[in-house]
C-alpha cells in the first residue's frame, strides 16, 4: 500500500474479504468494509446485528452502526478522520490518518462507492493491482485445495464419457454433471456447466439450453466445482459417434496448442508468452481467426483472476501461480473445439492439476 500511495483500502463481501480476514459473507444492502491503513490496526465495519460472525476474525477490530446510523459516518469515525458529506455533529476526528488516496476492493457495489465517495474526499483507486497479484500466488495450503477441487472435475469427466449423450438435452447432461460433482461433496460452481452440442459448440460461452443431443454432434462440457471456497474448472470435447476427418484435424491442433501453451509457462516469462505459444499453433494450422478467447486465466477462490494468460499481460509468471490454458477454435454453424486445464507453476515449469484424457472420446 504504502509503494502504490494508498492511504486507506477497503474492502467488502468478496474472494478479497475472504483471502484477507476468512470471513465469507455475501453482499447485502448493508454495507461490511474492511478498512485497511499501512501501520494501523485493521477494522472491519459491519452492521451490528452480524458483529457476533464479524467478532471471529482474529486481529481486527469490529466497529458496528445500529440501523438508523450512517455506517459512512460511523466508519470515518471509527478512523478518527473528517467527512466532508457527513454533518460535522456526527463525526469526531481524532487522531486518524486523513486518507487521500483510496482503493477500493474491485468487487463493491457502486452503491457504497458513491457513498464512500460522498463522504471522504480523496482519490479513489482500484484495488485490483494489489489484492490481484497478492492473490495470484498460491500458498501450499491454497495448492492443496485447488488441487482436490481439479481431482473431483476429472472423476467426473472420468464417469461421464461412460453416458449416454445422444437422445439426451444439454441441460439434462448439465444436471448429470452437477450430481457427479455433487456426490464427492463438491459445491457446483453457479456459471455452469457449460454444455454445448452441435453448432452451440461453436459459440465459447453457450448458454447451456434444452437443445437435444444428436448422433454426429460435437459437445463441448466446460464445468467446475467449488471445495472450501477454492475453484475447478475443466473443459473436454467429445463426439458423439465417429467423429469425421475435420473434426479430428480441428482436434488434433487444439490439443497441440494446449500443450504449447502448457510447456511455454516458466517462471518468469510474462503471462502473454503462454497465449502466443498456444495462438501460435492455432495461427500456423490456418485456424487463427476462429480462436476468438484469450488463452487462459487465474484460478482461486474466483474462477477469474490474475494472472490473465492474454496478449498484453507482461505480469511476470512465479511459481505458485495457477491459471488455465484453454485455447479453442470455434467453427460457426458447424462445431467447437476446446481443452482446458489448470496448471500450477512450480520452479520446473507447469504441474497439471487436471488429468482427465485430452484424446478424442466417442461417447
Ligand atoms: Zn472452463
Ligand atoms: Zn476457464
Amino acid at each position: 500500500m504504502k509503494e502504490a500511495g494508498i492511504d486507506l483500502l477497503l474492502v467488502s463481501p468478496s474472494a478479497d474479504l475472504r483471502y484477507l480476514t476468512g470471513y465469507a459473507r455475501g453482499t447485502s444492502e448493508r454495507p461490511t468494509l474492511l478498512a485497511l491503513q499501512p501501520d494501523r490496526e485493521p477494522a472491519i465495519l459491519v452492521p451490528e446485528l452480524e458483529a457476533a460472525g464479524a467478532g471471529q476474525i482474529a486481529g481486527v477490530r469490529v466497529v458496528t452502526y445500529s440501523e438508523t446510523d450512517n455506517p459512512y459516518a460511523v466508519l470515518a469515525s471509527a478512523l478518527g478522520v473528517s467527512a466532508g458529506g457527513v454533518p460535522d455533529t456526527e463525526i469526531r476526528p481524532t487522531g486518524g490518518v486523513q486518507p487521500s488516496r483510496i482503493a477500493i476492493s474491485p468487487q463493491m457495489w457502486a452503491e457504497f462507492l458513491l457513498r464512500l465517495q460522498a463522504t471522504f474526499d480523496a482519490a479513489f483507486v482500484s484495488a485490483a493491482p494489489l489484492l490481484g497479484r497478492l492473490r495470484a500466488v498460491k500458498g501450499p495450503d491454497e495448492l492443496e485445495l485447488l488441487e482436490r477441487a481439479g481431482r473431483a472435475v476429472d472423476a467426473a469427466v472420468g464417469q461421464l464419457v461412460h453416458t449416454q449423450f445422444a437422445g439426451k438435452t444439454e441441460r439434462q447432461i448439465a444436471d448429470e454433471i452437477n450430481r457427479l460433482l455433487q456426490d464427492q461433496g463438491m459445491k457446483v460452481a453457479e456459471w455452469g456447466p457449460i454444455v454445448a452440442s452441435g453448432p452451440n459448440a461453436a459459440s465459447p460461452h453457450h448458454l447451456t439450453g434444452d437443445r437435444e443431443i444428436r448422433e454426429g454432434d460435437t459437445v463441448i462440457l466446460d464445468f467446475g466445482c467449488i471445495h472450501e471456497g477454492y475453484q475447478a474448472d475443466i473443459t473436454r470435447t467429445v463426439h458423439v459417434g465417429e467423429p469425421n476427418d475435420e473434426f479430428r484435424r480441428v482436434y488434433r491442433v487444439v490439443q497441440e496448442a494446449q500443450q504449447a501453451g502448457v510447456e511455454a509457462a516458466r517462471e518468469g516469462v510474462p503471462a502473454q508468452t503462454v497465449d502466443r505459444a498456444a495462438r501460435r499453433v492455432i495461427d500456423e494450422a490456418g485456424y487463427g481467426e476462429f480462436f476468438v478467447h484469450r488463452t487462459g486465466h487465474g484460478l482461486g477462490l474466483d474462477v477469474h483472476e490474475e494472472p490473465y494468460i492474454v496478449e498484453g499481460n507482461e505480469l511476470p509468471l512465479q511459481a505458485g501461480m495457477v491459471f488455465s490454458v484453454e485455447p479453442g477454435i470455434y467453427l460457426p454453424g458447424k462445431f467447437g473445439v476446446r481443452i482446458e486445464d489448470i496448471v500450477a507453476l512450480t520452479e520446473q515449469g507447469a504441474r497439471r492439476l487436471n488429468n482427465a484424457s485430452r484424446e478424442i472420446v466417442v461417447v
